[in-house]
């Protein structure tokens, strides 16, 4: 198919395939140490895989409810009261996806009608425009502003309007790092109030939050709570990307539009899967309360590597990624950020991801290149020392 074909037959004409599996191919091909997409290199706790390994030989092999198994409902129900301070009825409020990604495309389905606006904020994770544009409403992109990356709230009340029908906010925020302050909350709750829209918080990295920081859900801001899908994913605090277990919490009538869609999307997700995370749960072994702190020494150790390094560094405040400027390294300094992470791949060995592919309009000479420090220790050490090596060739060049 030539391109104006593609133009015509295509849904999606101006997608390609997502970043994060292209820059991993490359990674793989070039023989790279994959810092570029978001996964832990690292095991899950073994009580987990335990469980697993016990439901799976104990019969859970077929459908279960379609909004999830009752006892990771009931986990979920604790976990929110526990770190939320919020209480949600399991049964009418929790449903359990397959995936944050399924709860994003879900969320975005059961709301967005034709013609109506959504508004994204800038780097933004790709799975929320194509969406929107599937549902056949409108992005309506603003740009996160400063070095910290923050939510311009004049902009915002600008830019919303009664056609505004979902607000998609995601904090701890990937690619940038930041967290989304209460103050910022309330401003959105008052502007959903006005509206009358509804806010998507996809929040999946809620348990990574560092220098002693709480992170804020959207639903623990009562006015926000009524008009809230927060989404969260088991993949990240569970260091199991590949179980694509995640769920959603919203009031009983926006959960109920919310399955009528999940149920011809997904049905269901893995059983086993869902036994385990729940049984893992309920023994409580501290996993949840120790992530902060376990990702908060990553990110300093990458900081202590990559800072000597040349690159300039807003430090992460949460997630798994970190923020890298590379405009004072002489060898990458010239190249756009898509060049930058290119070349990083397959000629320094160490993969990254660009961030202006994070952008509907990518702000023009930006020099930032997003790592995922959710990796061991010993392969940040490797991934510097690589660089290190390659950067001095360059310079003795
Ligand atoms: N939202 C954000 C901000 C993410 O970074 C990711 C994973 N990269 C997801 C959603 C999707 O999560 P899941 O793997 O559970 O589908």
């Amino acid at each position: 198919m030539n391109q104006s074909e593609t133009q015509d037959f295509s849904k999606l004409p101006s997608l390609g395939t997502t970043i994060f599996t292209v820059m991993s191919k490359m990674a793989q091909e070039f023989d790279a140490i994959n810092l570029s997409q978001g996964f832990p290199d690292f095991e899950p706790p073994e009580a987990l895989i335990e469980a697993f390994r016990y439901r799976l030989s104990a019969g859970h092999h077929q459908y279960p409810p379609m909004h999830g198994i009752p006892a990771l409902r009931t986990q979920i129900q604790k976990k929110v009261a526990r770190y939320h301070q919020v209480f949600v009825d399991p049964e009418t409020e929790v449903t359990i996806t397959s995936g944050a990604t399924e709860a994003i495309f879900v969320t975005v389905q059961a709301l967005v009608r034709q013609g109506d606006e959504v508004v994204i904020f800038d780097p933004a994770f790709d799975a929320y425009a194509p969406a929107v544009t599937l549902a056949g409403g409108t992005a309506k992109h603003l740009p996160l502003t400063g070095t910290q990356f923050e939510i311009d709230v004049d902009a915002l009340t600008r830019a919303v309007s009664p056609r505004t029908r979902l607000l998609i906010i995601n904090s701890p925020h990937n690619p940038c790092g930041g967290l989304i302050a209460q103050a910022v909350l309330e401003h959105i709750a008052d502007l959903a109030d006005k509206h009358d829209f509804y806010v998507l918080s996809d929040e999946v990295y809620e348990h990574m939050v560092f220098d002693g920081q709480r992170h804020v859900s959207a639903i623990e801001i009562p006015a926000l709570r009524k008009r809230t899908f927060m989404i969260s994913s088991f993949g990240k605090t569970l260091h199991a990307t590949g179980w694509k277990v995640a769920y959603c919490v919203a009031p009983p009538t926006l959960t109920v539009e919310f399955r009528k869609i999940h149920q011809f999307v997904t049905f269901t997700t893995h059983t086993p899967c869902q036994w385990a995370i729940a049984d893992f749960l309920a023994k409580d072994g501290g996993h949840v309360e120790a992530l902060p702190a376990f990702y908060e020494k990553k990110r300093d150790l990458f900081k202590a590597l990559f800072e000597p390094l040349g690159f300039q560094l807003t430090l992460s405040q949460g997630t798994y990624f970190q923020l890298a400027n590379y405009s004072a390294i002489p060898a990458l300094r010239g190249l756009t950020d898509k060049d930058c992470a290119n070349t990083l791949t397959q000629k320094f060995g160490v993969a990254a991801i660009p961030i202006s592919v994070f952008y509907d309009r990518p702000p023009q000479d930006q020099r930032l290149i997003r790592f995922c420090f959710a990796k061991d220790d010993e392969t940040l050490r490797q991934a510097a020392r690589r660089l290190e090596t390659r950067l001095n060739e360059r310079r003795k060049l």
